[in-house]
């Protein structure tokens, strides 16, 4: 089975289950909270450069 990665809305955490793939999100109770406020984060690692989408400020990540 693979594994998945969520986000908890409830308390902002991420956990890792591994779950079957028929498996759904709503129904996954956050470990933290117990709520099940989950979201299954997608891996974007590939679709990250389309060209014009480019930049201008130099480091543009943290800020949070
Ligand atoms: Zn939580």
């Amino acid at each position: 089975m693979p594994f998945y990665e969520y986000l908890c809305e409830s308390c902002g955490k991420d956990f890792v289950l591994l779950q079957s793939i028929s498996d759904k999100p709503e129904n996954t109770a956050c470990p933290y909270c117990d709520q099940k406020k989950a979201k299954k984060i997608v891996s974007q690692f590939s679709s990250y450069g389309s060209g014009a989408a480019c930049s201008t400020g130099g480091s543009a990540w943290g800020g949070g």
